[in-house]
């Protein structure tokens, strides 16, 4: 399947789950005969008009992957003050909500190799979507995700990853906390997602993919060229 170009959408506003203390699925329907074709790991543009008339956008990924049909989902930081993030936590459920998209490149293209995904926070966003339609689709090379958070209590999607890596072996997940609350009871790994990249990367035989704020995708970027990775062959997602 291909992406549509973008178009501009009107879209109902129909669910705000909290999925940790500063996080949000957010869920916008399509209206009756409406959609577009994406691919996991794309984003759109989120758009509302100020008090002033001006028009504020945002770019948030797809966390739900293009075999759900009727809706998109995102997960969202809720960042105070934020011009997107906060006026959308406070939206009342089924108003509209304006989309621009599909947008972007970082999707796999490569289905010969095995694949490497790097997250740091809500960086798993596009991860969620690519891997739920990776195993939907029968993808049977290894998907290693490496994800880094601050606590235990920020590992988004926790049951959903684990369900999913216990139903498909092919899935390896290495999850990491910063600063666990609950050390005893913390039986992965422990500091930052960089910190665990040369534990578990022994060689550069993957499509790679990186996603979360700058300084993390730098750091994990110079740590994968250590390894051997040409920066080149990197997919980044960058969310400055
Ligand atoms: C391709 C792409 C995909 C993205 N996908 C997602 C996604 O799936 N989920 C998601 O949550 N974000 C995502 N982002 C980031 C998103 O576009 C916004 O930048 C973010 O939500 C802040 O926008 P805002 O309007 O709420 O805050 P703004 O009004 O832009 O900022 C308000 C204040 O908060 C600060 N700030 C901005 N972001 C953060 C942050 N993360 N933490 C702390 N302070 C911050 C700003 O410096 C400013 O001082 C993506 C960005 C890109 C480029």
């Amino acid at each position: 399947m291909e992406a549509d170009q973008p178009k501009r959408f009107g879209t109902i506003f129909t669910k705000n789950i909290a999925i940790s203390s500063n996080t949000k699925l957010f869920r916008l329907d399509f209206k009756k005969g409406e959609s577009f074709n994406f691919l996991a790991g794309q984003f759109v543009m989120i758009a509302r008009k100020t008090e002033e008339g001006k028009e504020v956008k945002r770019a948030y990924s797809f966390c739900s992957p293009p075999y759900e049909k009727g809706y998109t989902e995102y997960c969202v930081k809720i960042v105070s003050g934020g011009a997107i993030s906060e006026w959308f936590d406070k939206l009342p459920l089924n108003t509209e909500v304006e989309i621009i998209g599909p947008y972007g490149k970082f999707v796999v293209t490569d289905f010969s190799k095995d694949i490497l995904m790097i997250a740091a926070g809500t960086g798993i966003a596009p991860f969620r979507g690519m891997i739920k339609q990776l195993l939907h689709d029968g993808f049977n090379k290894k998907i290693h995700l490496l994800y880094g958070f601050h606590s235990e209590h920020d590992y988004l999607f926790r049951k959903e990853i684990e369900q999913l890596a216990a139903m498909h072996k092919n899935l390896i997940v290495r999850p990491t906390a910063s600063i666990p609350e609950n050390p005893s009871a913390w039986k992965f790994d422990t500091g930052r997602v960089i910190s665990i990249v040369p534990k578990y990367i022994k060689d550069t035989n993957f499509s790679t993919f990186v996603c979360g704020p700058p300084p993390m995708v730098k750091d994990t970027v110079n740590e994968l060229k250590n390894i051997g990775f040409n920066e080149k062959g990197i997919h980044l997602d960058v969310w400055g």
